[in-house]
């Protein structure tokens, strides 16, 4: 007998036909003698609309309060589930996230879990009730209920799987696992059958939303192993694990990410601690830099590009306005008519040629490289947005077609 842990995503609880599919695969999964602790998600896009909701009500409501308000959402979808469960002949008992045992920081709307007591979880199990649990929330040491930020209940999942050591963590979305490109914009992108939690949160930052970067992180920091498949077609989806269990693919995908924008600091003196002075002043604004490419120096002035999220850009160029002047330096520009196109993959550590690979694509499109940037597992290039689409199909043909 397995434990295994099920998380469903807003889609695949979104209506009561939907809901009634994912009580067949609970069911399904709990007929072959497993344990089954299910965790739900709010239903298709209740949390934004109470969101809404609430600031129709007020502006600037206090963040307690809204979570209270979101909280709901998941006990909307948890009750429902375990009423369709219920109908299905099965013993069933939903569970909201105090009750399940998940202590969290005090930090309304941004609440990290600290603990998971699942002493409640394990009593139900051996009453052999189906558990279901409401995803993305907690309680804190006032006795508050809190949410874990957007997409949290995969953490939630994950944070369940680990405390009880569960056999398996499937993620059930709306997408059969995690591709080699966006599929809904590259025809012939694959399917993963495995990837590595490194790769993972790559192609996770880089804008392939499947998984939430937290629950990856938790996950690879426990050694959870994850499925992430779809409800919908129900087809085995992607493994996600550690890269030393795993036979290494090259490349695992190409990812392709708008939200960055590229600021340069032109004709800053060519002394020592300018870069530092300037990059502390952004660190303490807490804006995200990214890329760095500083120029050779001529007539004792250089120049400093670097890209940080396009979100950024107007606290960014604020305080750069300010500091341009104090240093000594020309000016400040940007540009945010540029993407970051990356290739992730844990086996281009061990092979030489994939930069090389990347580029001649890149070249064979005629597309500029205006800057670039590799880590062990991932090269990543900045270029013009309007070529970013053709980019990313260039690059995923030149490593996985006819393969
Ligand atoms: N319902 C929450 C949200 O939409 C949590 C989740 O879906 O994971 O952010
Ligand atoms: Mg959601």
């Amino acid at each position: 007998m397995s434990l295994i842990v099920q998380k469903f995503g807003g889609t695949s609880v979104a209506n009561t036909e939907r809901l009634q599919n994912v009580a067949d695969i609970v069911t399904k999964t709990y007929e072959k003698g497993n344990d089954v602790v299910v965790v739900v998600s709010a239903q298709g896009d209740t949390t934004d609309e109470f969101i809404e909701k609430a600031y129709e009500v007020n502006p600037k409501p206090s963040k307690r309060e809204m979570d209270m308000l979101l909280c709901a959402g998941e006990q909307i979808s948890a009750s429902l589930l375990a009423m369709a469960i219920e109908k299905l002949g099965y013993p069933v008992i939903s569970l909201l996230g105090w009750q399940a045992g998940f202590f969290t920081s005090t930090a309304n709307g941004s609440a990290r879990i600290e603990s998971v007591d699942p002493n409640r979880i394990k009593r139900e199990l051996d009453q052999k009730r189906i558990v279901i649990v409401t995803g993305f929330q907690g309680i804190n040491r006032y006795e508050d209920m809190t949410t874990l930020g957007r997409g949290g209940s995969d953490t939630s999942a994950v944070a369940i799987a680990a405390v009880m050591h569960a056999d398996l963590c499937q993620i059930y979305t709306d997408v059969e696992g995690v591709f080699t490109a966006d599929p809904r914009k590259i025809e012939d992108a694959k399917k993963l059958n495995v990837i590595s939690y490194d790769e993972m949160l790559e192609l996770a930052t880089l804008g392939a939303q499947v998984l939430n970067n937290r629950s990856v992180e938790m996950a690879k920091k426990y050694g959870v192993e994850l499925e992430v498949l779809s409800s919908l077609t129900r087809k085995p989806g992607t493994i996600v694990k550690e890269a030393n269990k795993m036979e290494e693919m090259l490349i695992s995908g190409i990812a392709k990410d708008n939200d960055v924008a590229r600021v340069s600091i032109i004709g800053v003196p060519d002394r020592p601690g300018l870069a530092f002075k300037i990059f502390t002043k952004l660190a303490a604004k807490e804006i995200n830099i990214d890329i760095i490419l500083q120029s050779i120096g001529r007539d004792n002035t250089k120049d400093i590009s670097f890209t940080i999220p396009e979100y950024q850009l107007e606290d960014t160029m604020e305080i750069l306005k300010c500091y341009v002047e104090t240093i000594g330096a020309a000016n400040a520009v940007y540009d945010s008519n540029v993407s970051k196109v990356s290739v992730v993959g844990a086996g281009m550590e061990t092979h030489p040629g994939v930069a090389a690979q990347m580029f001649e694509a890149l070249f064979d499109a005629n597309i500029n490289i205006q800057m670039i940037s590799t880590s062990e597992i991932k090269i990543s290039v900045l270029i013009s947005r309007q070529d970013a689409d053709q980019a990313v199909t260039a690059i995923h043909k030149k490593f996985f077609s006819n393969k």
